[in-house]
């Protein structure tokens, strides 16, 4: 093994243990931030029997492991949770760095890109458990793009090498999908459930019965009920249907970061597989458990992180298939 190589081995696992511990943080974030709690006050805590933690029972991954996923004091069961946010922030730091030649790139791009792809894991979970996204968290994704976008634009050779998306690509790519996504979630959705959903008709026919209508008073009344019930109905489901803006700023900052390419591809392998999720869910479904609503943000996530190894090459890929060649002229 010669010098370089051993200088490789040793950057990469320096990366892994600096992304367990990104991710232990990670976690605190996707807990504490739905509920307001702070991210530094307090100190960590067994859920079940509220010891404090010792300081070597907080070693991300190592410690899970040791114990086995159980507290020290009280043997309770600790969510593997933990240990999954850490490994899977260790393993996609390691996967980014292996794209760069970091003793020829330096450390400065895969580093950013590593700081985008610990927020979307924050984003991706924090959606996951309460189908909500912390604004803080898109503004950390968009001013993290932006800053990356004006870095690899002023300082292209001397910080910032091995960064294939250029400025185009991401102004480009700040509208390339989340556009589309809010004509669709904004106009197009609310238009078409507007004339399939059985509660909005049902809303219009009562309205229109009511006014033009002459009815008996307890026929009024009946119909009266039966409007109030189809409107709760419907504002209940208002919020289900079609994309948040959180799902539409995620795929702009995705798009700013890693250029139009990578987040058009991360929207199809995210419509794909929330598609095949929303299928299995609808054949596992029963009478006593219809579907329900489920966060689109996970998928748009995964897509991104996905896309953001192989994504613009994927892209290309396409776009020369899709080229005629050119006729050889005599
Ligand atoms: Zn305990």
């Amino acid at each position: 093994m010669d010098f370089i190589t051993v200088c490789n081995i040793g950057i990469h696992i320096m990366v892994f243990l600096f992304g367990i511990c990104i991710g232990s943080f990670l976690n605190v974030c996707i807990f504490r931030l739905p509920t307001g709690e702070s991210l530094t006050k307090q100190n960590s805590h067994c859920m079940t029997c509220g010891t404090p933690i010792k300081w070597y029972d907080l070693i991300p991954v190592f410690s899970w492991l040791i114990l086995r996923g159980k507290c020290r004091a009280c043997g309770a069961k600790i969510s593997g949770r933990y240990i999954l946010v850490e490994s899977l922030t260790g393993i996609l730091f390691v996967l980014t760095f292996l794209r760069f030649d970091v003793i020829t790139d330096g450390l400065y791009y895969p580093a950013l890109l590593c700081l985008f792809i610990a927020g979307l894991i924050v984003i991706g979970f924090e959606d996951y458990d309460t189908q909500e996204m912390t604004v803080g968290v898109l503004m950390y994704l968009l001013l993290l793009a932006f800053v990356t976008r004006v870095l690899t634009s002023v300082l292209p050779t001397r910080f910032i090498r091995g960064c294939d998306v250029s400025l185009e690509d991401g102004i480009i790519g700040l509208f390339a999908v989340s556009v589309p996504l809010l004509i669709f979630g904004f106009v197009l959705t609310p238009l078409i459930c507007n004339f399939i959903d059985e509660d909005r008709k049902a809303v219009r026919k009562i309205r229109k019965r009511l006014k033009t209508e002459k009815l008996p008073v307890s026929e009024e009344q009946k119909l009266k009920k039966a409007l109030e019930t189809h409107t709760t109905a419907v504002k209940e489901k208002g919020v289900t249907f079609g994309f948040g803006m959180g799902d539409i700023i995620l795929m702009s900052a995705g798009g700013l970061m890693l250029g139009w390419k990578a987040a058009v591809v991360a929207a199809f392998i995210a419509i794909i597989s929330g598609a095949v999720y929303a299928a299995v869910l609808k054949a596992r479904a029963d009478s006593d458990k219809p579907v329900r609503a489920f966060a689109f943000g996970p998928f748009l996530t995964a897509g991104l992180i996905l896309s953001s190894f192989f994504g613009t090459q994927l892209m290309n890929l396409y776009i020369d298939f899709l080229t005629v060649p050119a006729v050889p002229t005599m």
